[in-house]
């Protein structure tokens, strides 16, 4: 699947659309989903256009990986997230079509603040 770039997410990364961001880095921008489904639920996506997790494993640069997977630990441990009570989180990524994902910009969900339900049901 070719990258689209009228996707909600590289609009947010031109600055076209509000968020409301927690951290930020060369590579990475983690801020909080709009319409969460757990008291602390954060989109972390990578600054470079790739479709979904697949894309960005196969394709992303090692600094890119690294400042992405550096921002997701940076927003594990920020105050006022809500993620960093020593109690645990979830963190997913929806793929294509058959993982039911939304917007074609790779973004890791990190979700936490109270237990989680059952992965499927
Ligand atoms: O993994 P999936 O693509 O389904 O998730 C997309 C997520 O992006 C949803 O949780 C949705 O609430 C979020 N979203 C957002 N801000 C937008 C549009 C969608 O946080 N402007």
């Amino acid at each position: 699947m070719a990258y689209d770039d009228s996707n909600i997410f590289a609009r947010i990364l031109r600055g076209e659309i509000p968020n409301d961001t927690v951290a930020e880095n060369d590579h990475a921008l983690a801020f909080r989903d709009i319409a969460p489904k757990a008291p602390s639920h954060v989109l972390v996506i990578p600054k470079g256009r790739y479709v979904a997790f697949d894309d960005f494993a196969a394709n992303a640069s090692e600094a890119e990986i690294a400042g992405f997977m550096r921002l997701c630990a940076q927003v594990c441990a920020l105050e006022g997230v809500g993620l960093d009570r020593g109690n645990g989180f979830r963190a997913i990524t929806n793929a294509g079509h058959d993982g039911v994902q939304e917007v074609p910009h790779f973004h890791l969900h990190i979700m936490g603040g109270s237990i989680m339900g059952p992965m499927i049901g």
